[in-house]
């Protein structure tokens, strides 16, 4: 048996704001439900922690206080409360205190009090693991918010118990590194490194750290992997993950086949399957005329779904829907995020009244049934470490257009379940969503294209088996 505590910030069905909460709600499941003989040959109590925010979707009575202990910061002991609670079988953790009460939300506007709040998780994460009876061999971090933990663990390994622990850090998102943390890592104890393979800058921010300790980084997809180890995406970082490349692998993302599920899925006004299409129009219907559009069932429907950010490319939308008036569309976007693009997408809205419809706001029913019913998914991201919209919406039945970076070059396959387009730029876009509607036109094409996607397995075993064999050869060493 190998005990593995898995730190995220978010995760499904507790709370979610991105990818990260489907990874951090599947992946320690699927882990746990691996046969043996698939990876590393043990079977694994994978336990997931997380913190206790106030924005949380779980039942406090089912909350089962575990263990109690002082955090200390600047001299001053901070109480830290370890909850539990079973998920399909699976110990949950939540832990409670100040930092992590002060805050309204999962993510803050003000870096500088997320940083305290995830440095006082990720430091009562280790030392909850120090207190159990459960003791974890491996702790496995994930982005910026945990990365401490795995400083702190690095910096205490003369300590005796903790000496035995291996650690892991999944690279959901590398330009995220958690800011400036000197003032944070004086006021828990911690001194930055002096170790000149990482840059100076990056001796005080929580991510760089996290990469620095680990024993084994992995990015999001092969394709990041390999990605992050030059200047384009390295983000300064590349020179010294060059020297760590030994560690650092890639695994692909899974998704979880039972939540998003076109044939059960209660969102849905008509369930469907690659075998029995029938009912798929009727959520077409039911997403024009929700929204307000001219229901029509053989206009194609663009979407997107994702935070709106610069990451992802929204910033281009406006040109490439203006140098497309000639053809038939309509264009849902649905997100949230920066308040400027924001902006520009409602102004899209009145730009096109009878063509686009900008909903800002965090809608989990709408993306399903936009899943569900529109034709094309875009995404034009500058760059994707994975990308988890683009497989849901292969397996609704929505052909994807992707820009061929990162995750999407390692899910998409062109002219088979979708587009890609090479070029970081709007005319690139235009002219795959122009061969996209060209396809489209021709329904016998288009069913293909549907097909294909939605025959596509992105199941998490092959990949959880992947994360069992690096657990085992960890262990190994
Ligand atoms: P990222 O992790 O970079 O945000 P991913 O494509 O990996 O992007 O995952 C995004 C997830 O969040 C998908 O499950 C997507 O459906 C969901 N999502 C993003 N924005 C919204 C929104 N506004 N409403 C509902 N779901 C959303």
């Amino acid at each position: 048996m190998l005990n593995i505590l898995f730190l995220a910030a978010e995760a499904e069905p507790f709370v979610k704001v991105g990818g990260l909460a489907d990874v951090a709600g599947s992946l320690p499941l699927a882990l746990r439900n691996l046969p043996e003989r698939a990876g590393s040959g043990m079977q694994l109590d994978v336990r997931l922690v997380l913190p206790l925010h106030r924005v949380l979707r779980a039942e406090s009575a089912t909350l089962r206080p575990v263990v109690e202990f002082p955090v200390y910061r600047r001299g001053r002991s901070i109480p830290a409360r370890v909850f539990e609670m079973s998920m399909a079988g699976m110990p949950v953790y939540f832990i409670s205190g100040e930092p992590i009460s002060n805050a309204t939300s999962v993510y803050s506007q003000d870096p500088a009090l997320d940083r305290e709040k995830f440095a006082f998780f990720s430091l009562a994460a280790l030392e909850m693991a120090n207190r159990m009876v459960w003791q974890p061999d491996i702790i496995h971090a994930n982005d910026w918010h945990t990365a401490l933990a795995l400083y702190a663990l690095r910096t205490r390994r003369v300590d005796p118990q903790m000496r035995r622990l291996h650690s892991v850090l999944t690279l959901h998102n590398l330009p995220f590194m958690g800011g400036d943390g000197t003032d944070v890592l004086a006021a828990y104890g911690l001194t930055a490194p002096s170790d000149e393979a990482l840059p100076g800058w990056a001796r005080t921010q929580p991510l760089p750290l996290g990469l620095w300790s680990a024993d084994a980084v992995v990015a999001v997809s092969p394709t990041y992997g390999r990605e992050i180890l030059t200047p384009d995406f390295g983000c300064g970082l590349e020179a010294f993950l060059q020297k760590r490349s030994a560690s650092v692998s890639g695994i692909l993302n899974g998704l979880d086949l039972t939540a998003w599920d076109p044939e059960t899925d209660k969102c849905l006004s008509g369930n469907f399957s690659a075998g029995h299409l029938q009912a798929r129009p009727a959520n077409k219907a039911a997403l024009q005329s929700q929204l307000g559009l001219q229901e029509d069932p053989l206009m194609p429907i663009l979407a997107m779904i994702g935070r709106i950010d610069q990451q992802k490319g929204v910033d281009i939308i406006p040109e490439v829907l203006r140098s497309m008036t000639d053809l038939p569309w309509q264009f849902i976007l649905l997100g949230s995020g920066d308040p400027i693009l924001e902006n520009a997408m409602r102004n899209m809205q009145l730009e096109f009244p009878e063509r686009v419809r900008s909903v800002i706001r965090f809608d989990a029913q709408l993306s399903r049934l936009i899943y569900a019913g529109a034709d094309m998914l875009l995404m034009p991201s500058r760059y994707e470490p994975c990308g988890l919209a683009q497989m849901i919406a292969m397996r609704y039945g929505c052909v994807p257009v992707v820009h061929a970076t990162g995750g999407l070059k390692d899910t998409v396959l062109e002219g088979k379940t979708g587009f890609l387009f090479q070029k970081e730029e709007p005319s690139a876009l235009v002219e795959a969503l122009r061969q996209a509607l060209s396809t489209y036109a021709s329904p016998e094409k288009w069913e293909q294209f549907r097909h294909n996607g939605m025959m596509e397995n992105f199941s998490w075993s092959r990949s959880a088996a992947k994360y069992a064999e690096l657990y085992r050869t960890l262990m190994k060493n």
